[in-house]
């Protein structure tokens, strides 16, 4: 699926990009949840900013060889990468060391309290 041109760079053919797009579109749906959950909840638990501050460079390094490639799909899917992972590494240091209640083992959403004619508050079981 990939054509010779003249100074003997390989191309993919038009006609298979889709395939490409497909899974950058899989890519784009996986980051989501994370960065959604990140910017929501404040919450960076289980994120290594040192693994996202790596993924984040990586990302720079291989944009500009897939510029230089001049594959459009590698260059939309690097230029997106770099975008979310950066953006994850960002929220993450900001957010470190607050996780929502759902990762401290508390509930999401708390029960509502009951006070009692005593004034002292207690939660619904
Ligand atoms: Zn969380």
């Amino acid at each position: 699926m990939t054509v010779e041109c003249e100074k003997g760079r390989r191309y993919v053919n038009g006609s298979i990009q889709w395939i490409g797009f497909a899974g950058m579109g899989l890519v784009v749906a996986a980051y989501l949840p994370q960065i959604v959950h990140l910017a929501r909840a404040r919450c960076s638990a289980g994120v290594s900013l040192w693994a996202y501050l790596v993924w984040s460079v990586s990302a720079a390094f291989l944009l500009v060889y897939a510029i230089t490639a001049g594959d459009p799909v590698f260059i939309a899917l690097q230029a997106y990468q770099l975008v979310a992972l950066t953006c994850i590494f960002l929220l993450s240091r900001r957010h470190k060391g607050h996780p929502c209640g759902v990762h401290c083992g508390t509930p999401a959403t708390p029960t509502p309290e009951i006070v009692f004619p005593s004034g002292q508050p207690t939660r619904n079981p």
